[in-house]
Protein backbone atom coordinates (compact mmCIF):
# COMPACT_ATOMS: atom_id res chain seq x y z
CA UNK A 1 0.00 0.00 0.00
CA UNK A 2 1.72 3.34 -0.91
CA UNK A 3 1.48 5.98 1.15
CA UNK A 4 0.08 9.44 0.27
CA UNK A 5 1.70 12.32 1.19
CA UNK A 6 -1.04 15.34 0.01
CA UNK A 7 -3.56 14.05 2.00
CA UNK A 8 -2.92 14.28 5.89
CA UNK A 9 -4.10 11.11 7.58
CA UNK A 10 -5.46 12.76 10.41
CA UNK A 11 -7.50 15.75 9.25
CA UNK A 12 -8.71 18.08 12.85
CA UNK A 13 -12.03 18.16 11.30
CA UNK A 14 -13.16 15.60 9.42
CA UNK A 15 -15.59 16.90 6.96
CA UNK A 16 -17.61 13.89 6.46
CA UNK A 17 -18.70 13.50 10.49
CA UNK A 18 -21.36 15.47 11.63
CA UNK A 19 -21.50 18.07 14.93
CA UNK A 20 -21.97 16.02 17.96
CA UNK A 21 -23.30 19.14 19.40
CA UNK A 22 -26.31 19.32 17.31
CA UNK A 23 -26.90 15.71 18.02
CA UNK A 24 -25.89 15.06 21.21
CA UNK A 25 -29.86 15.32 22.68
CA UNK A 26 -31.74 14.58 19.62
CA UNK A 27 -33.04 11.01 18.52
CA UNK A 28 -31.17 9.58 15.69
CA UNK A 29 -34.48 8.31 13.69
CA UNK A 30 -37.16 11.16 13.71
CA UNK A 31 -34.50 13.89 14.74
CA UNK A 32 -37.03 14.88 17.26
CA UNK A 33 -35.29 16.65 20.62
CA UNK A 34 -34.70 14.93 23.34
CA UNK A 35 -35.59 16.97 26.60
CA UNK A 36 -32.90 16.04 29.38
CA UNK A 37 -35.98 14.29 31.54
CA UNK A 38 -37.23 12.37 28.62
CA UNK A 39 -36.29 8.30 28.41
CA UNK A 40 -33.49 8.34 25.88
CA UNK A 41 -33.15 5.13 24.20
CA UNK A 42 -30.14 3.41 23.60
CA UNK A 43 -29.44 1.18 20.75
CA UNK A 44 -25.61 -0.06 20.57
CA UNK A 45 -24.01 -1.80 17.44
CA UNK A 46 -20.46 -3.63 16.78
CA UNK A 47 -18.68 -2.46 13.83
CA UNK A 48 -16.82 -4.71 11.57
CA UNK A 49 -13.20 -3.97 12.40
CA UNK A 50 -12.50 -2.51 8.91
CA UNK A 51 -15.55 0.01 9.03
CA UNK A 52 -14.89 1.02 12.56
CA UNK A 53 -11.33 2.13 11.52
CA UNK A 54 -12.43 4.59 9.01
CA UNK A 55 -14.35 6.57 12.47
CA UNK A 56 -12.76 8.51 14.95
CA UNK A 57 -13.97 8.03 18.31
CA UNK A 58 -16.32 10.39 20.07
CA UNK A 59 -17.26 11.73 17.00
CA UNK A 60 -21.10 11.47 14.88
CA UNK A 61 -21.04 9.79 11.24
CA UNK A 62 -23.73 10.11 8.69
CA UNK A 63 -25.00 6.50 8.25
CA UNK A 64 -27.25 5.84 5.11
CA UNK A 65 -30.05 3.65 5.55
CA UNK A 66 -30.65 2.28 2.37
CA UNK A 67 -33.40 0.45 2.72
CA UNK A 68 -35.26 2.84 4.79
CA UNK A 69 -33.81 6.04 2.37
CA UNK A 70 -32.42 7.26 6.02
CA UNK A 71 -29.43 9.03 6.92
CA UNK A 72 -29.04 8.57 10.81
CA UNK A 73 -25.95 9.89 13.47
CA UNK A 74 -24.33 7.37 14.41
CA UNK A 75 -21.88 8.31 17.43
CA UNK A 76 -18.44 6.33 17.32
CA UNK A 77 -17.84 5.30 21.03
CA UNK A 78 -14.52 6.53 23.30
CA UNK A 79 -11.99 4.08 23.30
CA UNK A 80 -12.57 3.90 26.99
CA UNK A 81 -16.23 4.34 27.68
CA UNK A 82 -18.18 1.95 29.01
CA UNK A 83 -19.69 0.59 25.52
CA UNK A 84 -16.33 -0.17 24.12
CA UNK A 85 -15.43 -2.50 27.07
CA UNK A 86 -18.88 -4.44 26.25
CA UNK A 87 -17.67 -4.79 22.69
CA UNK A 88 -19.90 -2.17 21.03
CA UNK A 89 -18.54 0.35 18.69
CA UNK A 90 -20.90 2.55 17.87
CA UNK A 91 -24.13 4.19 19.48
CA UNK A 92 -27.60 5.55 18.65
CA UNK A 93 -30.42 7.34 20.92
CA UNK A 94 -33.86 7.46 20.52
CA UNK A 95 -36.63 9.70 21.67
CA UNK A 96 -39.41 6.33 22.29
CA UNK A 97 -39.41 3.41 22.21
CA UNK A 98 -41.25 3.43 18.95
CA UNK A 99 -38.50 5.52 17.64
CA UNK A 100 -36.05 2.79 19.03
CA UNK A 101 -37.92 -0.67 17.41
CA UNK A 102 -37.82 1.57 13.83
CA UNK A 103 -34.36 2.36 14.10
CA UNK A 104 -33.07 -1.35 15.40
CA UNK A 105 -35.43 -2.70 12.61
CA UNK A 106 -33.49 -0.70 9.79
CA UNK A 107 -30.31 -1.48 11.18
CA UNK A 108 -31.02 -4.84 11.20
CA UNK A 109 -32.09 -5.15 7.93
CA UNK A 110 -29.28 -2.52 6.14
CA UNK A 111 -26.10 -4.40 8.44
CA UNK A 112 -27.76 -8.04 8.83
CA UNK A 113 -27.05 -9.82 11.90
CA UNK A 114 -24.22 -7.79 13.19
CA UNK A 115 -26.63 -5.60 15.56
CA UNK A 116 -27.42 -6.16 19.14
CA UNK A 117 -30.15 -5.53 21.43
CA UNK A 118 -30.10 -2.38 23.36
ZN1 LIG B 1 -37.69 9.83 17.77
Amino acid sequence: MKKRSIKPTKAPAKKTSWDMKKWADRCAWCTKRIAGDDPAFGISISLRPEAFQEFDPGTVQPLLLFNVGKTIPMMVVKEDSPAKHAGKDAMFQACSEVCAKALQQALRDELGGSTADQ
